[in-house]
């Protein structure tokens, strides 16, 4: 019903000689379509074309952000009509670093906009929400999530989400090597789940995939590949190294 999928984002790291031997070494992974798994990589914009160029056909490649309209007076940004003509078929949007950064400071709204300019250019979303640790201590865990998701769900109705899969990162989790413990990545992605059934529908919250992100890593992903809500990973760190492909393989 929901392909697992495994996303790695680069964040802002790595250069174009680094991703060609990076992209050499995760040649070696298994077989995608026998293993029914979905790979996707997110350089940084520079390397988005390089990428592509000198990956594996069956992995795809992400953006990590795209601008909000069409192509035109807007200095400094991509238009998801230039991600498509590199060849790349995803976007990371509403990254933590993205809404939390103060230099940055995206809004829900935003966010959500540009969800919806990637769908209807084709482009396939990764959709990040999490709550900060704060959030977390005062109980707002599920609140924040789902004030993210509401905010797109208004947006984009309730037709348009075979494209969309949710990231569930916890903002205390992310490249801090504090991982969530099972029961907590459980407990929230099945509450994603019923959220969803509830301001969308139930088709939406059986086949919408929500990844986990924050820390993952080939010592812990074993154990999160198992549990019932979770249909792969969102990694940052892990992903810029070869030792990626034990994450691929862990839903196994
Ligand atoms: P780390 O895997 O480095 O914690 O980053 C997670 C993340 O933000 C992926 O988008």
């Amino acid at each position: 019903l929901r392909t697992f999928l495994v996303g790695g984002n680069w964040k802002c790291n790595l250069s174009k000689d680094a991703i060609t031997s990076l992209c050499k070494e995760l040649a070696a992974a298994p077989d995608l379509e026998t293993d029914k798994v979905e790979v996707v990589l997110a350089p940084p914009t520079p390397y988005l074309d390089h990428t592509r160029s000198v990956l594996r056909q069956d992995f795809e490649v992400a953006a990590q952000n795209i601008w909000v309209g069409g192509p035109g007076a807007y200095t400094g940004e991509t238009a998801a009509e230039m991600i498509k003509d590199v060849g790349c078929t995803w976007v990371i949007l509403g990254h933590s670093e993205r809404r939390n950064l103060p230099q940055i400071r995206e809004s829900d709204d935003f966010i959500a906009q540009k969800t919806k300019t990637a769908l209807s250019h084709g482009l396939k979303v990764m959709f990040c929400i999490g709550e900060t640790l704060e959030e977390r201590e005062e109980g707002r865990t599920l609140d924040v999530c789902v004030r993210q998701l509401h905010a797109l769900a208004e947006t984009i109705g309730a037709d348009d989400w075979k494209d969309v899969v949710i990231a569930y990162e916890p903002v205390w989790a992310i490249g801090t090597g504090k991982i969530a413990t099972p029961d907590q990545v459980e407990e929230v992605h099945e509450k994603i789940r019923h959220y969803l059934a509830g301001d969308v529908n139930d088709k939406v919250a059986q086949e919408t995939r929500i990844l986990y992100g924050g820390s993952v890593s080939p010592g812990n992903c074993n154990e999160l590949a198992q549990l019932p809500d979770v249909d792969g990973f969102l990694v940052g760190g892990a992903s810029l190294k070869a030792s990626f492909l034990e994450v691929i393989e862990s839903f196994k």
